[in-house]
Parts: C-alpha cells; sequence; structure tokens
C-alpha cells in the first residue's frame, strides 16, 4: 500500500522553513544579527528539505501500533485513571496529528511489550536501548535521549560502586526484557530477579526481596522519590549510558520510513516544549546556553585581556630593558663628562697655578670679590684689606678710573683688553696691563668682571727705551739724509763743474790744437820743408789727431752720462753706411795689412741716430782692425732679428780677448791691458758706443776666443715693420720695450690719461715720453678728464676705470655723446681683470682695454697701433 502524506507538499516546505525560521531565530538572539540571519536561513532550509514531499513506502500501516513499557516515568506510565501519560505519549500524539495517521499506543509489560512487536501485533516498539542483540531483531530510528543506567543499593551496603566484581554474590533486581540484564550479563552476572515494572522492582526493594538492582535513572528517581525511599538507596556511577529509540521489526523499512519522517515534522522547540512538560527541564538545557555562551565569552574576553596583558607585559619589559639600556649608555656618558670634567678642572687648576698673572674677580661696582695670585708681591695690598672693597678705595684713582673704563666697555661689549696702569708697589712702580671679560651671573645677580693683569712693567721699560733709540736713530738718519743730500749735492754741483770744466777745456784745447794742426798741416804742405822738418811735423799732425780724438771721446762720453746728447732717429740704410765705412777704414786695413769685407747689407734700414751709427761702425772696424793680426780679415755683416731689429756684426780674426777681461769690457778707459802694448787707443770707444747703442733702443755684446778672433754686435730696431709683425714679436719675445713704427710720426699727437694714482701717471708718463711726437696730459679724476678732453679734443685717451668722482664707464658715456669725441679711441686702464670685467668692458664699448698691472711693450703696441708712433 502506498501512503502520501497529506500536507507535506511544497508549500509545506515554505511554511516548514518559516517556521524552522521563526522557532530557531530565539535560540540565535545573542549571535549577532547578520549570523543569526544566515544561520536562521540554515535551519530552513535544512527543515523545507526535511519537509519536502515525503512518499511513504510501500506497505505502511494506516493505524500506527505502538508498544511501550507503561512503567517509565516520566517518560511513559499510567495515571490514577489508568491512561497513558508521559512523554513519550505526547511525542506519539503529536506524531499522529503531523502526519494524520491514527497511533494506537499500547503499554505493557516490557517483556510483553517486546513479544508483542516480535509477534506482528505492533508496529513499532518506543523507549527501547539499543543492544547488540536487539540490532539483530529491529530497525532502529535514531536515538532521542540518554539515559544513565545505575546500579542501586541498599544503603546498609558498603562497597558498591557498580564495577562488576562488587556485584558478585547479589541477586539483582532487574525489569524483565531490560537492556540492563544484557549488559550485566555481558559482564558475567547470572544472578537476576526479574519483575514486570521498574515499579515492581522498586516495590520488591522496598520490601528487601532485593538489596541490588538496576535501574534507568528516572524511572528509579521517580519510583523512589515516590515511595519516599530515596534515602534507603544509594547509586553507583552509571553503569553504562543507554540512547532511547523507537524501533521497527527488523526488515520493515516502510513503517521507520514513515516514523521516521513523521517525527521529523516535529520540530525542536515542540519536542522542548514537551520535554520542559515532563522533565522539568529539557535535557539540554536552552536557558543554559547563554551562561555557557557568556562564559565562553567571559573565556575568551580573559584569554583576550591575558593575552593584551601578555603583550602589555612583553612590551613594558623591552621599553625597560630599551630604556635601561639608555639609562646605561647616559650613565657611561655621564661618568665619561664627569672624568672629562675632573680632568678639565685639573688642567685648569694647574694652568691657573702656571700664570703668573694676578686675576681678579669684580662686581658692576668695581668691588673686589674674588681675586687669584701666584705672585702676592704684585698686589697693591693684602686680600683682606682688598676684598669687598671698590677699586677706589684700593688704588690710585687714575688707576681706578682706567679699570672702571675697562670694565663699563666689558660690559657693552663683553669684553676689553689693553688697558694699562701703572700702580705703586712696594718694590717700585709696576706696570700691569688688563684684559677684562663678562661674567654673567645667574639669580638675578648683576655681571661681574674677571680681570687678568698681567705684570709688563719689563716691557713697558723696554718700549721706552726703544722710543728712546728710536727718537735717536730718527735724528741720525736725519742727520745722515741731511748730509746724503748735501752729498748729492755736492755731486751735482761737481758734476756739473766737471761738465762746465770738460766743456770750457774742450773749447780751449780744440782752439790751440786748431792752430797746431792747422799750422803743422802748412808745415806739411810747404814744399820747403826739409824731410826732417816733414817727418816731425807729420809726428806732431798724429799726435794731434790722437788728442782730437780723446777730446771728442771724452765730450761725447760726458754729453751722454749727463744726458745732454741728443740724437735724431731716422731711417738709415745700412748698405749705404757700410760702404761710407769700409772706404774710411781703407788707409787703416791697408796699413795694418787687414783684408775688410762686407755682407748682407743690402736693403736693410735701422731706426737710429745717423752720425753715432757711424760712430759705432767705424769703431768697431777700427778696433778690429787694430787689433788683428797681419793678414787677418774683418768682416762687416748685417741682418734680421726677428720683425724688430737689425743685427750688425763686425768678425775679426785678430788677438781675440781673454775671458778674465770679458767683465771689463765696456768700462771707460779700461784698455783690458792693451795700455803696455804698441797700439795706440785711448779706452773709451767700446764704452762710449754701448752707451750710444743704449740710447738708440738697441743693445750691445761680443762673443771673442783669446788668439782666434773676436765677434762685436750691435742689435737696432728696424727702420720698416708691420704693425702685426710688431704684435707677434711683442706676444712671443720677453725682450726690453724696443719697439720702432714705420716711420716717424708726422705731426704731434696728444694723448689723455685719466688717472688718480700718482705713480700710474708717473709710469705712464715715462713710457709715453718714449713716443714721438706724443704730448701726454692727464686728469686726476673723471670730470676733469672730460674738461681737459673737451677743450684739447685728444687723439687717444687712455682711462681708467676707477676713479674717485664718476666711474670710467659713466666718463666713456659721456664721451660718446659728445659729437666731437665720439670717434676719439677710449682705451680702458684696469686692475679689473676678470672675465666678466672684461667683457662688461667690452660691452661698454671702449675700443680696447689694458691690465693693470701693465705691460709696457702692451702699451706701447696699443699707442703706436693708434698714433703711429716710434720709439725714440
Ligand atoms: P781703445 O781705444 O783702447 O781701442 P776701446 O774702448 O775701443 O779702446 O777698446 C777697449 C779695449 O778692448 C781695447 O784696449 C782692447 O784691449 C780691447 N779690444 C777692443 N776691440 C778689440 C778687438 N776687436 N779685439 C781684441 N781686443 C779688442
Amino acid at each position: 500500500m502506498s501512503v502520501r502524506l497529506s500536507g507535506l507538499r511544497r508549500p509545506s516546505l515554505i511554511a516548514g522553513l518559516l517556521v524552522a525560521m521563526w522557532r530557531a531565530w530565539p535560540r540565535l538572539g545573542g549571535w549577532p544579527p547578520f549570523v543569526g540571519l544566515v544561520l536562521c536561513l540554515l535551519v530552513g532550509v535544512l527543515a523545507g528539505v526535511v519537509a519536502g514531499p515525503v512518499r511513504a513506502a510501500e506497505g505502511a500501516p494506516r493505524l500506527l501500533t505502538v508498544v511501550i513499557d507503561d512503567s517509565y516515568p516520566p517518560y511513559v506510565f499510567r495515571d490514577q485513571a489508568g491512561r497513558l501519560q508521559g512523554l513519550r505519549k505526547d511525542m506519539w500524539d503529536l506524531w499522529s496529528e503531523r502526519t494524520g495517521i491514527p497511533v494506537r499506543l499500547v503499554g505493557q509489560d516490557w517483556a510483553k511489550a517486546q513479544a508483542q512487536i516480535q509477534a506482528g501485533q505492533a508496529d513499532v516498539i518506543d523507549t527501547l536501548f539499543e543492544t547488540p542483540q536487539r540490532q539483530r531483531v529491529y530497525d532502529f530510528g535514531p536515538a532521542y535521549d540518554s539515559v544513565d543506567v545505575l546500579i542501586y543499593f541498599h544503603e546498609g551496603l558498603g562497597g558498591m560502586d557498580g564495577r562488576p566484581e562488587s556485584l558478585r554474590g547479589f541477586t539483582i533486581g532487574v525489569k524483565e526484557g531490560d537492556a540492563c540484564i544484557e549488559h550485566l550479563s555481558g559482564q558475567g552476572l547470572e544472578a537476576f530477579r526479574k519483575y514486570p515494572s521498574y515499579e515492581a522492582v522498586v516495590d520488591a526493594s522496598a520490601v528487601g526481596e532485593v538489596r541490588v538492582f538496576c535501574l534507568d535513572r528516572p524511572p528509579a528517581n521517580y519510583f523512589l522519590s515516590r515511595k519516599q525511599m530515596e534515602r534507603a538507596f544509594r547509586a553507583s556511577p552509571p553503569l553504562f549510558v543507554g540512547q532511547f529509540h523507537w524501533a521497527v521489526r527488523k526488515g520493515d523499512a516502510a513503517t521507520r520510513q514513515l516514523v521516521q519522517e513523521g517525527f521529523a515534522r516535529i520540530s525542536p522547540r515542540e519536542v522542548d516544549e514537551v520535554r520542559h512538560r515532563w522533565l522539568g527541564a529539557p535535557i539540554e538545557p536552552v536557558g543554559m546556553r547563554p551562561y555557557l555562551r557568556y562564559g565562553v565569552y567571559a573565556l575568551l574576553s580573559m584569554v583576550l585581556l591575558a593575552l593584551l596583558l601578555g603583550a602589555w607585559s612583553i612590551s613594558l619589559r623591552r621599553r625597560v630593558q630599551s630604556r635601561t639600556r639608555d639609562l646605561s649608555a647616559s650613565l657611561a656618558l655621564l661618568t665619561d663628562a664627569k672624568l672629562d670634567a675632573e680632568r678639565t678642572l685639573s688642567q685648569l687648576h694647574a694652568t691657573l697655578e702656571a700664570i703668573p698673572d694676578l686675576l681678579f674677580e669684580l662686581d658692576m661696582d668695581g668691588r673686589y670679590v674674588d681675586y687669584r695670585a701666584n705672585r702676592k708681591e704684585l698686589l697693591v695690598t693684602t686680600p683682606e684689606h682688598f676684598l669687598g672693597r671698590t677699586l677706589h678705595e684700593v688704588m690710585p684713582a687714575p688707576a681706578a678710573d682706567l679699570v672702571m673704563q675697562a670694565l663699563h666697555e666689558a660690559a657693552e661689549h663683553g669684553s676689553s683688553v689693553g688697558v694699562q696702569i701703572c700702580l705703586p708697589l712696594a718694590h717700585g712702580e709696576t706696570w700691569f696691563e688688563l684684559s677684562v671679560a663678562r661674567k654673567r651671573m645667574s639669580g638675578g645677580v648683576r655681571d661681574h668682571f674677571i680681570v687678568l693683569s698681567r705684570d709688563i712693567t719689563d716691557r713697558k721699560h723696554a718700549e721706552q727705551a726703544l722710543a728712546r733709540h728710536g727718537d735717536e736713530l730718527e735724528k741720525i738718519v736725519q742727520e745722515r739724509s741731511r748730509q746724503l743730500v748735501e752729498a748729492r749735492d755736492v755731486s751735482e754741483r761737481a758734476s756739473r763743474a766737471k761738465s762746465e770744466f770738460l766743456s770750457r777745456m774742450s773749447h780751449e784745447l780744440r782752439t790751440p790744437m786748431n792752430a797746431i794742426l792747422g799750422f803743422a798741416q802748412l808745415i806739411d804742405l810747404d814744399p820747403g820743408s826739409t824731410p826732417r822738418g816733414k817727418a816731425h811735423v807729420q809726428e806732431i799732425l798724429r799726435a794731434g789727431k790722437h788728442l782730437l780724438h780723446l777730446i771728442n771721446d771724452v765730450l761725447d762720453l760726458e754729453q751722454v752720462e749727463s744726458g745732454r746728447l741728443t740724437l735724431t732717429p731716422q731711417a738709415i740704410d745700412l748698405d749705404e753706411l757700410a760702404r761710407e765705412a769700409v772706404s774710411l777704414m781703407q788707409p787703416l786695413t791697408e796699413q795694418q795689412g787687414v783684408r775688410l769685407s762686407m755682407v748682407g747689407m743690402a736693403g736693410l734700414t735701422v731706426m737710429a741716430d745717423a752720425t753715432r751709427v757711424r760712430q759705432v761702425v767705424l769703431n768697431l772696424l777700427s778696433n778690429a782692425i787694430k787689433y788683428n793680426r797681419p793678414g787677418g780679415t774683418v768682416r762687416l755683416e748685417a741682418a734680421e732679428k726677428g720683425a724688430l731689429y737689425v743685427r750688425i756684426s763686425v768678425h775679426d780674426t785678430g788677438i781675440g780677448i781673454a775671458e778674465r777681461h770679458m767683465g771689463q769690457l765696456f768700462q771707460p778707459f779700461n784698455r783690458l791691458g792693451a795700455e803696455a802694448g804698441p797700439i795706440e787707443g785711448t779706452g773709451i770707444g767700446l764704452s762710449l758706443c754701448h752707451r750710444l747703442v743704449e740710447l738708440m733702443q738697441g743693445q750691445m755684446g761680443v762673443r771673442s776666443v783669446e788668439g782666434q778672433g773676436s765677434t762685436f754686435w750691435v742689435d737696432l730696431p728696424r727702420a720698416v715693420a708691420s704693425p702685426q709683425a710688431v704684435r707677434a714679436e711683442v706676444g712671443q719675445s720677453a725682450m726690453g720695450p724696443t719697439l720702432e713704427g714705420a716711420s716717424p710720426s708726422p705731426r704731434m699727437t696728444t694723448l689723455l690719461y685719466v688717472e688718480d694714482n700718482p705713480a700710474n701717471l708717473e709710469l705712464m708718463t715715462q713710457i709715453v715720453a718714449r713716443h714721438h711726437g706724443v704730448t701726454m696730459i692727464s686728469a686726476p679724476d673723471g670730470r676733469s678728464g672730460l674738461l681737459l678732453a673737451r677743450a684739447h679734443r685728444p687723439d687717444l685717451i687712455l682711462l681708467d676705470i676707477h676713479l674717485p668722482d664718476i666711474d670710467g664707464y659713466a666718463v666713456l658715456g659721456q664721451l660718446r655723446s659728445d659729437p666731437d669725441l665720439q670717434a676719439t679711441p677710449v682705451i680702458a686702464v684696469t686692475a679689473n681683470a676678470m672675465p666678466m670685467d672684461v667683457q662688461r668692458i667690452r660691452d661698454a664699448g671702449f675700443d680696447d682695454h689694458v691690465a693693470k698691472p701693465i705691460r709696457v711693450t702692451h702699451i706701447d703696441t696699443l699707442i703706436h697701433e693708434r698714433l703711429g708712433t716710434t720709439l725714440d
């Protein structure tokens, strides 16, 4: 037969879900809302699944007959009226209600009940423990309750603990068919007295039929209490825990499924209500759960608190350790610092001990507060007489005033040094030099001063002595200067007198020489003269010419040395000059038997004074011939020397000059030993040549090998040199300021130099003076410079940048805005030579610039380029 359970279709599923959620909700009320909701849903879904359409198995009964022990309070028992009551009765009622299948609950003696179902007179048996024997004849439903099974023994019996050994020898009262029998039999016990019900077991024990019985805890408690026998019996620890099941005959799967589905329709809440009704409280007390939860919470909180406390304790320990480390380090530093301080203090103490100076501490009023003196004899008075007193009470007023001044200065600036005072001490006047330092005081006390007083008496005396000596020295120097000036004046007067004398003598000598030579020539020319007479006249003429030559040389030398010799530079054709000189030397070469030649003269010109160049060349040639040997040679040669010079050389194959004489060459009247020889000479020629060459911006020198010959050379400025060549030469050569232009300036040009420094002005004056035809005018400041420029319209302006009134840039600006002067070349002369300064000068519009300190050759080149001048 197929049975479909009515009312358990899909609507029932949803209803079941809702009901399950509704019932589950209060139990989960303590959980967070979201978790509660999720759990409700889960419960609902499970309930819904269970409550889904159920199909009863084939062969399930239309009326369910359930046999049950009728004496197992509170699960099932009979009331006064003999009706069955109890927890399982209510559950089966609910089952019937849910399934719609009537239930016939048949209460029986337990043994009969089991026999009945086995006989097929009932479908289900309830309140049945599951045992191995029973498993062979029943199919069990799920356990719905746990029940302790205990051994109860009379209080007069000792040593009963439920273990099999303790029960041996006793007849154990049991309910017929009870699981207890199977359990104890398994333990080897066989002395049982069986009763039809639990109540019968308890009644038998009450009358002493049995003193030991095995009973489930709930009915035992129930019957012992009802019969007021609780104190007469004691209970062992649970023998075992039995679990209540309902069961069907072995193999009756349809009934089993039906029953199980029916119970699944009863909600846990309904089960709880039934249990509460009969057991007084649920087997698993719901009311305990919040406490349990709170307990768990409390436990968790305590664990958390313990963890926090642990963590805090660890962190605290670490902080304490770290702090301890820091403190140890600080302590070590402090100890080091203390040791340092002690060392410093001891060093300070030693230093103070070593200082010979006096140390005082004074307050603002100049009152002595403290002192330190290693040399007590330097104190004005004893410490007890100056400590607590003011300066004016201790020392003379002028000295006290000076010290007070030093204190005021230190109060204002922090320190004062250098004040000197003189004090009358026992051993005489003593000088002190003071160094005062302000000492800040704490606690509102006004500043104090540390005064270091150094005995400088010895130094003072030395200074005074030195000052005296200085005065004396000054007087001596003045006297010496006066004498030198006098000597110089005398010398100058003497020099002037010598010049005048020489000049006069020259004149006086020339006049008679004129007569002597004139008349000697006349005698020589007189045909009536005897040969002997002529020979005498020749001697007179030779000596006269020599004398005249000497007079001329001496006069020339005197003129050169006195600076009165005037030179007229001009371009000289060397070829022409050489030919003339060779021709003039012809008689001498013949006389000496020397061959004279000239080389490389063509096309070379020098800028020099023609007379003096000729004089130099003739002198060198005449020496080369004179100091030669018979059959020797003399070669006159000229060649370019760089872009600026021409070198004229005279080579001879003569006697040469000894090495030891080379240093004395060019000394006037020094003939280097030739005065002892037969060769005539005055010893003036070479020195005169040397001076003349220098005056013509040239140089002169010699190379000679004794016994082999000499080469005398003269470098003179070239007459023709391009400006480019000049620039290149100046850039390459470090030679002196020798520079020549192309030709002499045809007119006088004006150069304006604006410069406030007199030394610079003087230098420029000297430099410019060397340039032919240039007049230099100067102004000491910018405004005067402008006035001069407008008045004279110079051809070139050299302008210093740093001027006392307006700077060079401002001057240049005004020059450039003047129509008459805007084209005038302006060259900046400045000590600012940094690239940015040079750039600024260029940007300002200067035509060129010269850096200080100036290079003379640079100035020469600039002037030459701008004005076309030549050097003197
Ligand atoms: P001097 O009138 O004696 O020639 P100088 O001044 O011309 O005077 O020369 C000085 C000295 O230098 C000479 O006395 C001579 O000893 C030496 N001297 C000059 N030229 C030559 C030369 N070419 N060879 C050797 N000795 C020379």
